[in-house]
């Protein structure tokens, strides 16, 4: 039995993009404005505005009508010249397309990992842990001369399921006294985990739309620092889409200097107030507890978690390594074909190793127990053998309260 006619809902859990509220598509689904015209400040100004206390910054925030991948540009083109030593932390495999993306602009970056024995993916042990702030403060230290500029690092590894702790790598910056920028990319963090611009002292914070703000892809963001801001008037590679002083001169009366994507920005107002409304203490709480019970499905199925720190599991997916001999791809399509449930693919070095489950955008514990459901399913199907019911352990999770 395949599944050609599917009815219902389509299980769009991957790490994003997530599933979008009805709220926000009925929003979006409104007739595009004129973009200079005068409803369209109030419009941009709100946004703008919402999209600080996303950011918990009372700094400027840019809004590009791009992809992540822009605004991980934007963050190096804007603080950086040609040349300039950056140090990149490799979690996972965004991690090193972030350090590929740097080493094409001119910059060199030097990527540090982590370097242990691990029995279970002996071939990518810094793929299942976070940042170590330690290492970044030792290289900081040994830097004398201060040539490295940015510091770059992931909070949320969409790749593996890793959240890492950003303020300690900038307690581990402060401790060495190293004047570098602390760059983050928090593509997929950004409103479903805690994430404090201004708190864990950031001078370019970079976000994508279509994570936890639950809206379609297509906008990213750049949150700024008065540092930031200082360094883009002597940084010396070339921009200009991405300029950030046109943007945020316009951005004061809610313009853009081109055409913003004003029906994703409809979208963005939406979802601001459902997040705003909900609260974040609430929101983060709530991807807390989705992935508390996810995780729980995972180890009564008795399967490995991606992420081997119980420190730093991420709240908005968790990785399962499938065992040795598994075709995790073959596992996803089967599951893909029969129930009309998308999960994430293993990336770069986990390809075929692992996938992932996104607990993230408009969900509820039921559709998160249907996804369990469906994977454990699709294991049976595949001949994984199971020591027990996940779908039984998340219920009782969730049951809980
Ligand atoms: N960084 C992280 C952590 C991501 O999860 C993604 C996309 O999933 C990106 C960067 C790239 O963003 P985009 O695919 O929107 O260009």
């Amino acid at each position: 039995t395949t599944n050609s006619h599917p009815t219902g809902r389509h299980f769009l859990q991957i790490p994003g993009p997530s599933p979008v509220p009805d709220r926000v598509l009925r929003a979006m689904s409104l007739p595009t404005i004129d973009h200079r015209g005068p409803e369209f400040g109030a419009l941009g100004r709100q946004v703008l505005l919402g999209m600080r206390e996303i950011f918990q910054t009372k700094q400027p925030v840019v809004i590009y009508p791009a992809s992540g991948t822009g605004a991980w540009e934007a963050a190096l083109v804007n603080t950086l010249s040609p040349g300039d030593d950056v140090l990149m932390y490799e979690t996972g495999h965004f991690a090193s397309l972030w350090a590929q993306l740097a080493r094409r602009l001119g910059l060199k970056p030097e990527v540090l990992t982590l370097q242990v024995d691990d029995p279970v993916l002996p071939n990518a042990p810094g793929w299942r842990r976070g940042v170590q702030a330690d290492l970044i403060e030792e290289r900081l230290r040994k830097d004398d001369a201060h040539r490295i500029k940015a510091v770059c690092v992931v909070h949320n590894e969409t790749s593996t399921g890793v959240t890492s702790d950003i303020a300690a790598v900038r307690r581990a910056i402060d401790a060495a006294r190293h004047p570098a920028l602390l760059l983050v990319d928090s593509i997929s963090g950004l409103a479903s985990a805690d994430y404090r611009h201004d708190e864990w002292g950031v001078d370019v914070t970079v976000s994508g739309s279509q994570k936890g703000l639950m809206l379609p892809p297509g906008m990213s963001f750049n949150a700024l620092s008065p540092r930031a801001l200082e360094a883009s008037k002597t940084a010396r590679l070339p921009r200009s889409f991405w300029a950030w002083d046109e943007i945020v001169e316009m951005n004061k009366t809610g313009y853009w200097p081109y055409t913003p994507n004003t029906n994703l920005l409809y979208g963005l107002s939406e979802s601001l107030d459902m997040l705003l409304g909900e609260g974040l203490p609430q929101v983060f709480a709530r991807h807390q507890r989705w992935a508390a019970g996810v995780r729980a499905a995972v180890e009564a199925w008795g399967l490995p978690i991606q992420c081997a720190d119980p420190a730093v599991y991420s709240p908005i997916l968790t990785g399962v390594i499938t065992p040795e001999g598994v075709d995790a791809d073959e596992v996803r399509r089967l599951i893909h074909e029969r129930f009309d449930l998308s999960l994430g693919t293993g990336l770069g070095k986990l390809k075929g190793r692992m996938f992932r489950m996104g607990h993230l955008g408009d969900s509820n514990d039921l559709t998160l127990v249907a996804m369990v459901a469906g994977v454990e399913m699709g294991l049976k199907l595949a001949g994984v053998p199971l020591a027990d019911s996940g779908v039984r352990a998340i219920m009782a999770h969730f049951e809980r309260g």
